[in-house]
């Protein structure tokens, strides 16, 4: 054993991390059991206790049938508030801001149904440049049910030539100069490709001072950095939980509402029969009364099966507390750049996010040769059992995050890319 992986091993040991708490899949190649996984920022790991729960869950439609929305451990009218503590804690919302519903993509066009309203000369849109696509696709088709042309609504940001990072003043800037023509901001908060964490809370003070309504994307962020969502301003904001909220794929997405937008007579919202008052729901009047709380947003009855893994995780979460993780998460992404400077230099290799570690979450993205990525994860993935997410063209996304990475999964990433990517001989 070398002394660096003596060393991750140490550290391990010093801070241990709660890996304990998830099944870890079994390495496909390479000299360890299980897999070095870096891949929490695309799909979290099971944790342990999600089985039984689901099929508690489970047991309790088997027993009880109909009567199970009222009655069992967790009756299924109103199991969706289980969730309403924990995730508004994750993201600092106060509890009638914050609500577990639908998909995250879905959730945006909820959103939007009521916060992109275009009028006059204010009608565009500002994203990011690097937007995941779902969201660019998502502004895009909203612009034109409004009738408008996208390629002229949409405005996209982008960093200096030459840098892969944007910079906040640039933003703000721009929402001072434009910030008439600009309806909705609506930016990812940890950016999926960079790993870039925006200054959301000044972003959102300078669009709203522009006269903008703003949202947050926060997919890579819930669960990787810490939120004040309320403090913040923040007018809305969506996230999926299947990432670094561990609530297994395609988990549904938590959405956040300012409380001054709640109980807003004048906001145009899509409504079904979750959208009333629970308490009068089963009087079967023609018309809604909608809570002045975020659940007016939702429209479905909840499916409970998929309900109980989110609930699993954020008790999780809850229960540990995102400041302690946020602290474990900055040592291991400060020891994992470490050992990626050691690597990078002299091969084709650089580190695109942000040095500052107040500027991204856990995720170091690396920039690749072009068209490499995809191949390059594949050989990490079957020679080392090192399992990362490729973004072709040039980009491998490397995540350790601190609820059950370690050390010695960063440490099996640096040795495994020094292995696979020749040095550059000068
Ligand atoms: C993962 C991700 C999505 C995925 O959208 P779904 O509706 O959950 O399929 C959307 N936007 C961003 C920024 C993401 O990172």
């Amino acid at each position: 054993m070398t002394g660096a992986e003596s060393e991750a091993h140490r550290l391990d040991k010093a801070d241990p991390g709660h890996r304990h708490l998830f099944h870890v899949p079994p390495a496909d190649g390479g000299r360890y059991p299980e897999a070095a996984y870096l891949a929490g920022n695309s799909l979290g790991l099971q944790p342990r206790a999600t089985r039984a729960e689901l099929l508690a869950d489970l047991d309790a439609w088997g027993s009880l049938g109909v009567e199970g929305h009222l009655e069992g451990q967790r009756p299924w009218l109103s199991y969706h508030e289980l969730l309403t503590g924990p995730v508004a804690r994750l993201v600092g919302a106060r509890p009638t801001e914050a609500v577990v519903m639908n998909s995250l993509t879905v959730d945006l066009h909820l959103l939007m149904v009521s916060f992109y309203r275009p009028a006059g000369r204010r009608t565009r849109i500002v994203i990011e440049d690097a937007a995941f696509p779902s969201d660019s696709y998502a502004v895009r088709s909203q612009a034109r049910f409004h009738g408008l042309d996208p390629d002229a609504t949409v405005l996209r940001l982008r960093p200096r030539p030459g840098e892969d990072a944007l910079r906040t003043a640039d933003v703000t800037d721009l929402l001072a100069a434009e910030g008439d023509t600009i309806a909705l901001v609506l930016l990812g908060g940890v950016n999926y490709l960079t790993g870039e964490l925006l200054d959301i809370p000044a972003i959102t003070a300078a669009g709203r001072a522009a006269g903008a309504v703003v949202g947050w994307d926060l997919a890579h962020a819930a669960g990787n950095v810490p939120l004040a969502l309320h403090d913040w301003g923040v007018d809305f904001a969506a996230w999926c939980s299947y990432k670094y909220l561990n609530s297994g794929p395609g988990a549904l997405a938590g959405v956040f509402v300012h409380e001054r937008h709640l109980g807003r007579a004048d906001l145009p919202r899509f409504e079904g029969w979750w959208s009333t008052d629970a308490a009068t729901r089963f009087e079967m009047t023609p018309t809604s009364r909608p809570p002045a709380t975020v659940e007016a947003w939702q429209v479905s009855n909840p499916p409970i099966l998929a309900m109980g893994p989110v609930r699993t995780s954020l008790e999780l979460f809850d229960s540990i507390g995102m400041p302690a993780l946020r602290e474990r998460s900055l040592r291991l992404t400060a020891y994992l750049e470490r050992l990626l400077d050691e690597v990078t230099a002299g091969r084709p290799l650089t580190v695109v996010t942000p040095r500052d570690p107040a500027r991204r979450g856990c995720q170091l993205s690396v920039r690749v040769g072009a068209g490499s990525a995809g191949e390059l994860t594949k050989r990490l993935r079957h020679e080392h059992g090192v399992i990362a997410d490729a973004r072709e063209p040039d980009v491998v996304r490397f995540a350790p995050v601190p609820l059950y990475s370690t050390y010695h999964d960063c440490w099996r990433v640096a040795d495994a890319l020094a292995a696979t990517v020749a040095e550059v001989t000068p």
